[in-house]
């Protein structure tokens, strides 16, 4: 268990860590010279020195015990720093995950302890040249080695694609085909025949070490199988997706509010006709505004999911998949429209808002693409909507119009508009059958994600007014701004289920003409544009909130 005070400490370290021995200029050059700061990573791995590693390990192994929340809270503030550095810290959580929830407790003591002791890196060896998004599709195997009839050890035989700290680990997950199926081995640096290739020249995230291996009947005991049996490597993979994803989620929060952090204050200084940027609202409430919004919709998602999982709810895949989607989306929005704020100088590596925005691509890509979040929502809630015969979302609106009882101004009427729409576009499509295209049932996904994120964030705010928040929670914005954030958000989740939804039924012929009249009021429609009223001016305060204005315009009104 840590303790806030021991998380808030740990954090402060990281920043005063990273502003001695990664300032912008530093980042810059390195990212220039595509190199990895092998030194910054072990120093940041190392127990005796920072030690990020000790925070995950379980107290038994020699570490701190951290849970989901407190990863979710140093991903982000590493992302913040560089998020090709997050990810060369971070991949020894990713590649360790299969031996935390699969090994043997001989097997946990053995290889946690050494991460906890001696900061040993670990990659993470799934995806194949063959076999991205589809790991069923993996070609390397795994043969079983025997001596009088018992297996003693395997030779892996394949190549592994893509490897975060590829190059530069000292342990190996490595995902093979044995005669029982896929399985995890452990493979250390060094063995014979294990090799890997240089790095490889990415578009961002070029502080990491990115690289493919290769194994050419590469022999391991059999103490190195993971868990010790068989055709277990799927499975065990499927059982971490939740917190995995979610810290790839704080990725994309923390990349994108690292770009929104330079280009506020950059508006604050810029003057262009007369006045700052900051003050002109055609720039906030385009660039910045929507984006907050989106980015603390978002956090609200991975924060309730991640105090589920501390709980105990399981590995809540779905769950960390709607987290990643929504962050990692926002995530680059938020760093695209940073570059516009900044205008040319955003287009130059100087600004650093370029190379966030080069970094943060990744996180739509790896840990699963935004297509297959789409995928996995979507076909989950699907059979939400089938048991409860379409009710789903409806009993889920019916809980925000109780909320909105209680709190009248966290925009949980709105975020109910969302759910209730989506109940019925889902049912439209359930009719008629809509889900045999797959596009519907992808953008379904997007609207699942929209609906679920306005009714969290409205939760949050709630919880926020009665001071219910987790204490670790993040605080950057008071009940009031979080009240209007989600406001907000919802107006816009409420739109898009009700709009896109209507757009889908109607493209895919889930409708007749005469009919369409008749779902715009099943969708509540009339109801959802309504709701926009009172939008510019939430907009406003949230501009006010964050150019430190609010507090001023309420002087004034006094
Ligand atoms: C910098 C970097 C670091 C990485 N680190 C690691 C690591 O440490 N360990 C590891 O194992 N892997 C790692 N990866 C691999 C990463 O997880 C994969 O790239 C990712 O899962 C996508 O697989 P793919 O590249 O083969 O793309 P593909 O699966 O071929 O997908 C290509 C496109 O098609 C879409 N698509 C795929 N399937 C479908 C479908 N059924 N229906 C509709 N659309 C579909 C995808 O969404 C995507 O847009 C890393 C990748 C990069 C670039």
């Amino acid at each position: 268990m840590i303790t806030n005070k021991t998380l808030k400490l740990s954090l402060k370290s990281l920043r005063e860590f990273a502003k001695k021995r990664l300032p912008d200029q530093e980042l810059i050059d390195l990212d220039a010279r595509d190199e990895c700061p092998l030194e910054v990573v072990r120093h940041m791995c190392s127990p005796d020195k920072l030690g990020i590693q000790l925070l995950f390990i379980p107290e038994e192994f020699g570490g701190m015990g951290g849970g989901t929340f407190d990863v979710y809270c140093v991903c982000e503030e590493t992302a913040r720093i560089d998020l090709g550095v997050a990810t060369a810290v971070l991949a020894t959580f990713l590649g360790s995950d299969p031996i935390t929830v699969g090994a043997t407790p001989e097997q946990k003591k053995i290889w946690l302890t050494r991460i906890a002791e001696e900061g040993l890196l670990f990659a993470y060896g799934a995806t194949e040249p063959e076999a991205g998004s589809d790991l069923g599709a993996l070609r390397t195997t795994a043969e079983r080695v025997s001596e009088n009839g018992k297996v003693v050890g395997y030779k892996i035989t394949g190549n592994k694609q893509w490897i975060s700290n590829g190059g530069i680990a000292g342990a190996y997950t490595v995902l093979a085909n044995t005669p029982g199926g896929p399985t995890w081995f452990i493979v250390e640096q060094g063995a014979k025949n294990f090799t890997h290739d240089k790095p490889e020249d990415k578009h961002g995230i070029r502080l990491s070490n990115t690289a493919a291996l290769a194994f050419d009947n590469v022999y391991v005991d059999a103490d190195r199988l993971i868990g010790g049996v068989e055709g277990q490597g799927l499975n065990q993979a499927q059982a971490v997706f939740g917190y995995t994803r979610l810290m790839v989620a704080a990725f994309g929060l923390g990349a994108g509010w690292a770009a929104l952090d330079r280009a506020i204050p950059y508006s604050t200084k810029r003057i262009q006709a007369g006045a700052p940027l900051s003050e002109k609202q055609g720039y906030t409430h385009k660039l910045i505004v929507p984006n907050v919004a989106r980015l603390e919709a978002a956090r609200s998602y991975i924060e309730e999911t991640a105090e589920r999982i501390d709980a105990g709810e399981g590995s809540l895949n779905t769950e960390g998949a709607i987290a990643k989607y929504m962050a990692t989306e926002a995530g680059n929005l938020a760093a695209d429209a940073s570059i516009q704020a900044l205008g040319g100088y955003g287009y130059t590596h100087e600004y650093m808002v370029e190379k966030i925005k080069r970094d943060v691509r990744i996180t739509t890509i790896y840990e699963g693409t935004s297509e297959i979040m789409e995928m996995t929502i979507s076909r989950d809630r699907w059979q939400s909507h089938l048991k409860t015969r379409g009710q789903h979302y409806h009993e889920q609106a019916k809980k925000f119009e109780a909320l909105h009882a209680r709190h009248a101004n966290v925009g949980a009427d709105i975020a109910a508009l969302a759910l209730h729409a989506l109940a019925e576009v889902m049912e439209k499509a359930r009719v008629a059958r809509l889900t045999r295209y797959q596009h519907i049932l992808l953008r379904l996904g997007e609207l699942i994600a929209y609906a679920e994120c306005a009714g969290s964030l409205a939760r949050r705010a709630s919880l926020m007014a009665e001071n219910k928040l987790n204490e670790k929670a993040n605080r950057r914005f008071d009940a009031a701004a979080l009240a209007a954030i989600s406001r907000v958000f919802a107006r816009e989740a409420a739109l898009k289920v009700g709009e896109e939804g209507l757009r889908w039924v109607i493209g895919a012929g889930g409708v007749s003409d005469a009919d369409i009249p008749a779902l715009e009021t099943s969708l509540g429609l009339p109801a959802i544009h309504r709701a926009q009223a009172g939008l510019i001016s939430d907009m406003d305060y949230i501009a006010d909130v964050l150019y430190g204005r609010a507090a001023k315009r309420l002087e004034a009104a006094a």
